[in-house]
């Protein structure tokens, strides 16, 4: 199938306009993905003809938006091929996905003296909840590095597995050094000791297509807006079995099969997990941009992607002083750097000046950063709809701002 970028990007009216008086170039997806146009009039379709409070059975509205919330749960399960749809629990984003998993695994099955094994290249919302969890259950954090190219010391892991260890926390691509993880072997490694696994797939599951079947893993979390659907809407994906066992992350209604005085009986799978009023109409987006990405192929996406993740090293490659943090074989399309005399801040601010939207920052990655004894850097991300000449915009923005340092 030939990628027809032109069609593409005809779906994001975002990406058709100037800012500054510049053509809008967008290379922040990582952070959060634009929307098409699709995503958009679902939310306000559903705002329009059929808003209602869902699982509610009052009536006509509240009964077609309850379908559509659920048939988006089907959709999902899909997308990750998981076993069933009891394994799919609707949060507001990546980050509540893994809170659920820190607060209610580790209530239920980690203890005094246990271990949680975390990667030193996790977002910070895959380190500070299995650091609060450790903190409230005395459980110790330990940590599993990577080398200065972004890669995982994989070879350490064993020796890092105790009988104290009950799970390791990774995540499938690095936001900052765009690495994929060899998550397959960490779960059949973990599993071979009896350690479950958290995957955080925020950044994979935008580029790489997911098979919660075939990965066998535990638990594995994304959030909605880095998938060109809405913000505030997430998935947890987690195993049955421990879903059963593990006690709910929230009291509220929904969640429950009974309340009485004399105590409450929860929910069944996946509504044990959702307690309150979720993000209706965001959820039924959500819907709207997994089948736009499903009708484009997620294969094809990864491959233009890639493309663009070579040409744009190697362009970068062609500033002096530029060094490039993350140089893993398996790399998703992400590119973080910083150049000798020029803060990340400041290029950050003047690019954007010329219209080009890149990232600066910490990335949410500290130790990350404490790694490369750096404060920040800059970071250009892609998604489906960018282009070469994006990059080449931004080589010539360079270009123009560089003789002001
Ligand atoms: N993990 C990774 C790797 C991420 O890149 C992000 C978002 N930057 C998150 C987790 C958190 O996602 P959210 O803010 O959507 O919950």
């Amino acid at each position: 199938m030939t990628y027809d970028i032109e069609k593409i990007r005809s779906n994001f009216p975002i990406l058709n306009q100037e800012v500054y008086n510049k053509p809008l170039v967008y290379l922040d997806t990582a952070a959060s993905a634009q929307k098409p146009i699709q995503v958009l009039l679902k939310q306000e379709q559903l705002h329009n003809e059929y808003y209602g409070n869902i699982h509610r059975g009052a009536h006509f509205m509240a009964d077609k938006a309850t379908l559509e919330y659920e048939q988006v749960r089907d959709q999902v399960a899909a997308f990750v091929n998981a076993k069933s749809r009891k394994e799919i629990i609707f949060t507001k984003g990546a980050t509540e996905s893994i809170n659920l998993v820190a607060s209610s695994f580790s209530e239920k099955f980690i203890n005094e003296g246990d271990e949680i094994i975390v990667s030193e290249m996790e977002h910070h919302s895959n380190i500070v909840p299995w650091q609060m969890a450790a903190g409230k259950r005395g459980a110790k954090v330990v940590k599993l590095p990577f080398n200065d190219l972004g890669i995982l010391e994989m070879e350490k892991l064993p020796g890092l597995i105790t009988s104290k260890t009950k799970l390791i926390a990774v995540n499938h691509v690095s936001n900052v050094l765009g690495t994929i993880n060899p998550i397959a072997d960490i779960i059949e490694l973990a599993h071979k000791n009896n350690v479950a696994v958290m995957v955080d797939g925020a950044q994979a599951a935008p580029h790489i297509s997911l098979d919660m079947q075939k990965l066998d893993v535990d638990f594995y979390a994304f959030s909605g807006h880095k998938l060109y659907g809405p913000n505030g809407v997430g998935v947890l994906y987690g195993r049955e079995k421990w879903l059963e066992e593990m006690p709910p992350y929230q009291g509220g209604g929904q969640m429950i099969s009974e309340v009485s005085f004399d105590g409450t009986t929860f929910n069944e799978l996946p509504y044990k997990f959702e307690a309150g009023t979720p993000n209706i109409s965001n959820l039924a987006a959500f819907g709207a941009a997994l089948k736009f990405i499903n009708e484009i192929g997620i294969e094809n996406i990864a491959r233009h992607e890639h493309e663009l993740l070579v040409y744009g090293t190697s362009r970068l490659k062609e500033i002096d002083g530029l060094k490039i943090y993350g140089e893993a074989p398996q790399k998703s399309g992400v590119l973080s750097f910083n150049i000798d005399g020029i803060h990340f801040y400041d290029l950050g601010m003047m690019i954007d000046k010329m219209g080009i939207a890149i990232r600066t920052g910490h990335h949410c990655a500290d130790p990350i950063m404490q790694h490369f004894n750096m404060q920040g850097c800059a970071r250009i991300s892609f998604g489906m709809y960018n282009t070469k000449e994006e990059i080449d915009a931004f080589m010539d923005a360079f270009d123009k701002v560089k003789v002001m340092f």
